[in-house]
């Protein structure tokens, strides 16, 4: 793992492949993309047209969801999977309520990591700090959030469209609880994850483009979405679809949007 205070990596990027969070950039009508990530974008948009719906209504649940849990007096967040920067990032919405915030981010991809910069412009009175991370570790993510958290103290663990990269081989609720254990009482969860519930039959094509750039995709059940949540206090209302999630008052409800998100909170 490499920490950026201690310097920028100079990974290679290999632009020659499509790969997820330029797909994810694409999809959100970013600038960081690439002639395979386009590719690869139009056949997934054959497949799944209403991607970029999903992508947006993915990052606007980001938003409220980081808001909802600042306002109940959350100043410090862990961050895994953090995406190519997109304004506002996390730490802009939490740190506009609250200017002390904290926030740590980790992602495992070079290309996050070349942008990082755009992350840690903190207000002065909080922090921010970037980690070039897999989430597959979570030890080392633990042991680097502990040089800039309050463990004593509640911390939002994020972990918005993530988990689906994870597949079962790696135990990704056993990356959940071993993130969680050594967080206080009050401390949240905040999950997003794709599903096939709704169209079955694409998953496995799309798992195979995304699999080209090396990142299969696992979408999972609703009730493997819960799963994620066990042992804690779940926020109303639950496991939904993502615009049913709270949704701001102008904001339109989206049926079917292949996307489960859920807040909850540790005891
Ligand atoms: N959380 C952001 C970005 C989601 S895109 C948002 O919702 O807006 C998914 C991100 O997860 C990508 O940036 C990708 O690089 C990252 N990612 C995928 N697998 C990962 C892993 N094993 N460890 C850490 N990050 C990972």
């Amino acid at each position: 793992m490499k920490d950026t205070e201690a310097g920028f990596s100079a990974d290679e990027i290999d632009t020659s492949k499509p790969h997820s969070a330029r797909l994810y950039d694409y999809f959100l009508e970013g600038n960081d993309n690439y002639p395979a990530d386009w590719e690869a974008a139009a056949k997934i948009i054959k497949l799944f047209p209403s991607v970029k719906d999903t992508a947006r209504t993915n990052r606007e649940f980001m938003h409220r969801a980081a808001r909802f849990l600042t306002n109940r007096g959350l100043h410090q967040f862990l961050d895994v999977g953090t995406g190519i920067p997109t304004e506002p990032n996390l730490h802009q919405i939490v740190q506009q309520i609250t200017p002390r915030a904290r926030v740590v981010y980790a992602d495992n991809d070079p290309i996050v990591l070349r942008h990082a910069e755009a992350l840690l412009q903190s207000t002065p009175e909080g922090r921010t700090a970037y980690a070039d991370a897999d989430v597959r570790e979570p030890e080392a993510i633990l042991s680097y959030a502990k040089q800039h958290l309050d463990f004593e103290q509640p911390i939002a663990l994020s972990l918005v469209a993530l988990l689906q990269f994870v597949t079962d081989d790696h135990d990704p609720y056993q990356i959940v609880r071993t993130l969680l254990e050594p967080m206080a009482s009050g401390s949240y969860l905040v999950v997003s994850h794709v599903t096939w519930e709704f169209n079955p039959k694409i998953w496995d094509r799309i798992d195979a483009i995304y699999r080209q750039g090396g990142t299969p995709v696992k979408a999972r059940s609703h009730s493997e979405v819960l799963r994620f949540f066990e042992g804690l206090e779940l926020c109303d209302p639950g496991v939904v679809l993502s615009t049913h999630w709270h949704p701001d008052s102008e904001m339109q409800i989206l049926d079917e949007q292949p996307l489960y998100v859920g807040v909850a909170r540790k005891a």
